[in-house]
């Protein structure tokens, strides 16, 4: 019999991606979303439209033919990049929470035995750069830069919280940026990588970019790939408690688009303008993940390539809009 997984956000970036993993491993899978993949078809078994906000329809999505599935996957969430969750605070906490409270609940209530649940680096303070890396319990005493980081905490802890009452078995794993091809790349949702991607797609050589901030910002980026490779072995793990998934390598915003305009062939000025930024700096323990056999396998050049590659095109195609 094939193992069975329901993927929530099946949509969106990381989820449709996640599915096509669970696919190759042979599981049967079911995604989950307000809408369905807006690049490409998806490649779940079965797809439900449902609106996780509303607890009758997590348990829709829960009920599979023969029971409920092996594995659940949460990683429906109202976000998108710096510029979305400055300003969309109170649709994040609101949606947010009721997603994760209900399915949550749902799935210890129907008895699914494993549970993952997708948080994010913003649980973290503010870092200085230079300084020592930071484990996962270094969330605590908690001071998140943003209301999303607030939601993704107290989410960790209801998912946890029902780990040690119902035996549901947890893991909760905190992204750094996710990047690659499939993602959102315009409209406001977009993050930093697809950002700069489509800015220099549509550059001219020679020509200039807008860049928020003063482009000193520290960050590491993942490659999609990578991620699903990540969520998939710490779900399959033994290990109980909150994980860092991210690409070791960290980069300045400047750097990024320098590395993105080398890819692209064409020489850009950045122009830095004002604009939500985020916190200073970030460097992470990934020991937690790399305890499984997990390596970031996409140096950023390489990933900043395969992700370049594919907004040109998306850039390129007859009738898009763009609004740079
Ligand atoms: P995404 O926006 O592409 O996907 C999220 C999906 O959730 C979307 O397709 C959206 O339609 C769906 N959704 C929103 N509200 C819903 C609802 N009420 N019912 C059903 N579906 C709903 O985002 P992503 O980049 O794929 O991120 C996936 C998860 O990973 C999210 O929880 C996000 O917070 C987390 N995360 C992502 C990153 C990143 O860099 N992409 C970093 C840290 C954490």
């Amino acid at each position: 019999m094939a193992r069975t997984a329901v993927v929530c956000g099946a949509g969106g970036f990381i989820g449709s991606h996640l599915v096509k993993r669970l696919r190759r491993e042979g599981y049967w899978v079911r995604g989950v979303d307000l809408k369905v993949p807006e690049f490409a078809p998806t490649a779940a078994d079965d797809f439900r439209t449902l609106d996780l906000r509303d607890p009758d329809q997590c348990e829709r999505a829960l009920r599979i033919p023969g029971g409920v599935p092996d594995e659940v996957y949460q990683l429906a969430a109202d976000m998108g990049g710096m510029g979305f969750i400055h300003g969309a605070e109170c649709e994040i906490m609101h949606n947010n929470v009721l997603i994760n409270v209900h399915m949550t609940h749902a799935a210890a209530r129907l008895g699914v035995p494993r549970y993952f649940y997708s948080s994010s680096v913003c649980v973290y303070r503010d870092m200085r750069p230079g300084e020592p890396e930071m484990a996962e319990d270094g969330a605590y005493p908690a001071l998140p830069d943003n209301e999303y980081g607030w939601e993704k905490l107290y989410s960790e802890r209801i998912a946890l919280a029902y780990a040690r009452r119902t035996g549901m078995a947890v893991r909760i794993a905190r992204f750094q940026n996710c990047y690659g091809p499939e993602g959102t790349w315009q409209g406001g949702r977009e993050k930093a990588p697809a950002a700069i991607c489509r800015k220099v797609a549509c550059a001219p050589d020679g020509g200039e970019v807008e860049v928020w901030g003063d482009g000193t910002a520290v960050r590491s980026y993942t490659y999609v790939d990578d991620m699903v490779d990540g969520i998939f072995r710490l779900t399959q793990s033994h290990l109980e408690g909150p994980v860092n998934i991210g690409n070791p390598e960290y980069v300045t915003v400047d750097e990024l688009v320098a590395a993105t305009a080398a890819t692209a062939g064409k020489r850009i000025r950045i122009r830095h303008v004002d604009g939500p930024v985020g916190v200073q700096s970030r460097n992470f323990s990934n020991a937690r993940i790399e305890s499984l056999g997990w390596r970031a396998a996409w140096p950023l050049r390489r990933g900043i390539a395969a992700t370049y590659s594919w907004i040109a095109t998306q850039v390129d195609m007859p009738g898009v809009r763009i609004a740079v």
